[in-house]
Order: C-alpha cells, then structure tokens, then sequence
C-alpha cells in the first residue's frame, strides 16, 4: 500500500505503483493535461518518474513560478536539436537556463549570422508542433561517452567523461534527437508553447577559458505564456533605447576605451552629475550623522593578510610591488577604517561612530564581464562603516533603512525591496550573538514597512546582511544598498572600545552602502530617466537659444544672470535656424530652452520651451531666475511641506 499526499491535505491509498502522469490523470484528466513535471517530497521530477513509495505529491502547473525554469531548458534542447538539424556537423555543449531565459553554445566552423536565428527559431517551432515525447532514459558511462564520440560529439564525451564517477548517466531523449541530461524535463516538445524568441549571438570559450577553443553562443529567452513574452520583449526594447552607453555617448557624459578598461573617463557634463549626486549624498550622511574620512589607495599587503582579503579575494586585488613591499590597490575600504578606529581610545560614549568615505576602490573582473558603468574595475563606492555596541545594532539598522528609503525616494525610486539573509552553515561567532543580530535586523526590517524576502543560509560567515533592491522606470530590479553586520573584522585587526565596565570590548562593524558604487548608479539614473534628468541634476540645466545676432547681446546678459544665481546654463548664439537649435538641445536632453530675439530683448523677457513640450511660455527675466532657482534645488534642501 502507497500513500500520497497531495498539497491540499488529501492522501489517496493505492495498492501498486503508478507513474506521476498516471496518477494526475486518475485524479482528473485536465490535471494530467496540464501538470509539466512533479515534485516529489519536495524534488522536481518527470512526469514518467514511478511513484512507489509514501510521498507528497505537488504537480507543477504552467503558472507555477518554478515551471518557467522547466520551460527555458526545454527550450535549450528544442534550440539545440533545431540548429543539428539545420546545420549537420555542429557539436552542441552546453546549454544552460539563465535569468529571463536560457542559452545554448555549438562548436561549428562557420559562424551563425543573425539572420540564421530566424530560421532556427522556425525550426523550433515546427519542434514544438511535432510534439515529440520526452524520455529519460540511464546510460552506461563508457557505452555514453563511445555513442558521442561515435557521432563527432567530442564536447559532450568530454563532459560525460569529467562527470564524477558516482553519477549516474541520464540522457534524454526527443524523437531522434538526443542529449545528455540531469532532467527533469516537460513530457513533450508540445509542452514547451510559442512563448520563446531568439534574441542574439555572441561568442563563448569553450568552459570559459580563452584559450580554449572559442564556441558560438545563442542566446533565447522563454515564458509561460505569450503576453508574458511580448511583455518582455518590450521591456528589451525599452532598455535598448535607455542604454545608458549609448546616452552617455549623445550626451557627451563619459567614454572608456581600451587603456583603461573598466575605468571611467568622465567628461565635463559627466562629472558635473557625479559631482551634483556626490554633494547630495555627503549632505544626506552629514544629516544622518556620518563623518567624512579619506584613506590611502595603496596598501601594503600585510594589512590585506591580517584582514584575510589576501587570501580569499586576491584574484580580484591589483598588486603591484616598491621597495621590495607588495601594495594592492584597496578593493574596499573596509580595513583602512578599521586603522582610523584604532587610533586613539574609543569609549563606549563615543558609540555608534559612522565613518564615511567616497572610497575610490579597485576589482579585476574578466574583460569579458565588463559592461559600461554597470560593471567595471574602477569605482567609487558610498562606503561607511558604524562602529557600535550589540545593543545598537538595531538600532543603527532602522536608522539606515530610513535614510536609505528618503535618499531612493528623493532619487525617483519609490520600489524598494529587501533581501534578508541570516546565517550560514560554515559561520563564526556565538549562536546567541547570531541570534541577537538576526533578530535586530529583522525587526528592523519589518519597522520599515517595505516589503522584504528572506534568503536563509545566506548571510557571510561573519554576519547576516541586507540587501536593498530598487526597480527602475521599466521595472527592472538593481540591487544596489547593502547592510552587513560583522563581528570578525574588527576582532580580527584588534580594534576595541572601553566598555561601561571600563573593560576592553570589541566593537560590532556595519558595513553599508547606499547607492552601491557612483558610476553604476549613475548608469541606472541614466537609464531610469532616459536621460532626461531632474532639474537639479542635469548637467545642462538652461540654454538661452537665439533667434537672431541682434540678440546676441541679450542672451549673453540672460545667461550671466542666470549662473550668477547658481544655475549651469549655456548660451547658443550660432547662425542657425531656431527650430534647429531647438531640436539639437532637446536631443541633449537639456530640460528648458529660453528662446530669446528682438521682441524678448525689447521687453526683457524670455520665451521659455521645456524639454518634451510644446508650448512656449513668456517669462521675465526676474520671473525666470526665481522659477529655475526653486526647481534647482535639491530635493533636501527643498522646503519641507
Ligand atoms: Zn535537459
Ligand atoms: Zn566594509
């Protein structure tokens, strides 16, 4: 006798094994229908897997967030067989599923063009209306690696060779194609929908070591159901017009070139926001009760070893050597304020201390991962560390996460979610400290009113942590503040505080950022706003526009009034048409356009054209400082209503 428990409670009692498929179907037709795989006490597996034990029974439904995972491998194997049977000769690898979507990377001496994506994507179509059953099948592993290497799949005899020696070899199989897999998989081609579009090529080593032979990669994407892929698509096009590379480049904000890459050259429009953003966030922390420190690029690498970064963050430590003394490049701040803390004697009065620093930091990563400012070597990170006792660690925790939230919102974003992550298996410190910090943060979190998820187990070894995510105009998420409590480092490089108790105590270090680092979320404001800045943080704010060179004159004295009120403006007196004029600041993204000719110089006014509009409005001039005065003003410096 077998009994199955289904997630609603029910238990059914059967006298014989019977496959998932089976048992769905005895349930009700339209479950079996329906259901793309089982999960079995927890794991997901085939619908053709033999129930024959005590289990509970979930069936996965198309609109189950886990299906969507299924659905992108599938479409990997669908992808794969389309481009063997379009293309004879072509060894396939690997073909993993990635966030949105999935890809598949193919060894072939001819490369794929993007037009070719078309007609593979065809292909797999007409795979998915041939609805070929899916089968598990388990091989022997010499008699596997022989069969690839038999039909010139010496990618594939690679991997199954290096696959370790306990696992068992499992391949599936869908009509006359097959592929070597883990599973679980959809029951049939059929299942996999019309949901899925080909998006790009681009090029992979082979096990991402260049000097491995270089594959073909194919990138795809997959979902549940068609609207939700159209939606996507959307979004795609939405970011690829809000490119922040492309803008930054129309906008004349930044460039990287090879020399430096992964480092930002920021031009005078570039650093005229970057400066506006960092005034901002060093009036917030001033504020907020921080104080502004700067500490050395360079550091010996003794301090690195006594830190731990040496061993196990070197790979990403540039070093370099002087005076027979290994220096690295700090790649956080960390340490460095530990020293300024162990300067002199802290007493516990002088807690929490909130020590900040724009800290210019640098990380190796692969040139291959780099991404415009998204992702780069050089950066300055919206560091600062809080020295404090346990008892404040709450504290502290809700004192952050409010100025967190006012800095987003008063930035233009009002999503915010937190990931909170407790502790590890491999960890130090006391369960009862554990316990104590978790329950500090949590309740921290749970003050703010933010919605917030839990990742268990995967808080640092030395401490749990928040992460703070916010979502952009087009709904995309960008992790950027963190908070994480730590009880190593500051043990760890000796630094103590004189307790109530006048005796030596070790402080608890929180490390936090806001924005993240400058340039990435300079990019992500690039791309929220397309470009189109608020007031106070255009590069441009004003471009006084001529109709006619008798006028000239006047723009000048407009524009000298105006920056001698604080305001970045720039004049244009060329001998262009004023509609040309126009069209080329509002392609600069310039948010007004004062338009001045004979008429406005008679009367000293100006006609004012704001960015996106139509209309033109007559200002005087002291009507004009007044106005772009106000919307200048950062948004904490505003009044408070
Ligand atoms: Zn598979
Ligand atoms: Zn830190």
């Amino acid at each position: 006798m077998i009994t199955l428990r289904l997630p609603d409670g029910a238990e059914k009692k059967l006298d014989a094994p019977i496959r998932a498929d089976e048992f769905a179907r005895s349930i009700a037709p339209s479950l079996a229908k329906r259901a793309l795989a089982v999960r079995i006490d927890g794991e997901l597996r085939d619908l053709s897997t033999v129930l024959d034990g005590d289990s509970a029974i979930e069936f996965l439904m198309r609109d189950h967030p886990d299906a969507l995972e299924l659905l992108r491998h599938d479409a990997a194997h669908v992808l794969a067989e389309a481009v063997q049977e379009l293309y004879p000769g072509t060894q396939v690898t690997i073909g993993p599923v990635i966030e949105h979507g999935f890809y598949y990377d193919f060894a072939r001496d001819e490369p794929f063009h993007p037009e070719d994506l078309e007609k593979i994507e065809a292909r797999m179509h007409e795979i998915v209306k041939r609805n070929e059953t899916i089968t598990r099948e388990v091989w022997n592993r010499a008699d596997a690696i022989e069969h690839f290497r038999g039909i010139g799949e010496h990618y594939k005899a690679e991997i199954i060779k290096d696959l370790p020696e306990d696992e068992v070899i499992t391949i599936y199989r869908q009509g006359e194609w097959l592929d070597l897999c883990r599973g679980p998989h959809l029951p049939s081609t059929g299942k996999l929908g019309k949901a899925f579009k080909l998006l790009r090529l681009a090029g992979a080593y082979w096990r991402g070591d260049s000097s491995n032979p270089m594959l073909q990669r194919i990138y795809g994407t997959a979902w549940a159901e068609p609207s939700q892929l159209k939606d996507y698509l959307h979004m795609l096009e939405e970011a690829r017009k809000r490119d922040h590379r492309r803008i930054g480049k129309d906008m004349g904000l930044f460039h990287m070139q090879e020399e430096a890459a992964g480092m930002v050259f920021w031009h005078r429009d570039g650093w005229t926001l970057y400066r506006e953003l960092e005034s901002y966030m060093r009036r917030k922390l001033a504020e907020g009760g921080y104080f502004e420190v700067k500490t050395p690029q360079l550091v010996d690498r003794k301090l690195w070893e006594s830190s731990g970064h040496w061993d196990k963050f070197r790979e990403h430590m540039y070093v370099t050597e002087s005076e027979e003394r290994h220096l690295a490049l700090k790649p956080m701040n960390c340490p460095c304020h530990v020293q300024l803390f162990n300067q002199g004697t802290t007493s516990y009065r002088d807690l929490p201390l909130r020590m900040a620093e724009f800290g210019a930091c640098h990380r190796y990563e692969p040139s291959g991962a780099l991404h415009g400012l998204m992702r780069v070597r050089g950066f300055v990170q919206d560091d600062a560390h809080i020295f404090c006792t346990e008892g404040q660690i709450n504290s502290e925790t809700k004192r952050f996460c409010a100025l967190l939230e006012e800095i987003y919102g008063e930035l233009g974003f009002k999503d915010i979610h937190i990931m909170y992550a407790d502790r590890p298996e491999k960890r130090i410190g006391e369960d009862a400290l554990w316990d104590y910090a978790e329950k500090a943060l949590e309740q921290a979190v749970q003050a703010t009113g933010l919605p917030y998820d839990s990742n268990p187990g995967e808080g640092a070894f030395y401490g749990p942590k928040l992460e703070f995510n916010l979502r952009d105009a087009i709904g995309r998420s960008w992790q950027c503040g963190t908070f994480q409590v730590d009880f190593n480092l500051p043990k760890v490089l000796g630094a103590t505080y004189i307790g109530e108790d006048g005796a030596r105590h070790v402080p608890v270090m929180l490390h936090r950022a806001i924005l993240g680092s400058m340039e990435r979320f300079i990019g992500i404001l690039i791309e929220h706003y397309e470009g189109r800045f608020p007031f106070w943080l255009a590069p441009v704010q004003l471009v006084v526009a001529t109709i006619t060179n008798r006028a000239d004159a006047y723009a000048e004295e407009v524009a000298g009034v105006l920056r001698e009120a604080g305001l970045r403006v720039e004049t244009d007196i060329r001998n262009e048409k004023i509609n040309y004029k126009v069209r080329e600041h509002s392609h600069g993204k310039v948010p007004a356009i004062l338009v001045v000719g004979d008429k406005e110089a008679e009367s000293r006014e100006v006609s004012l054209r704001r960015l996106g509009s139509k209309e033109q409005t007559s200002l005087t001039l002291d009507e004009a400082v007044e106005t772009f005065v106000q919307e200048a003003l950062p948004p904490d410096l505003r009044p408070r209503s």
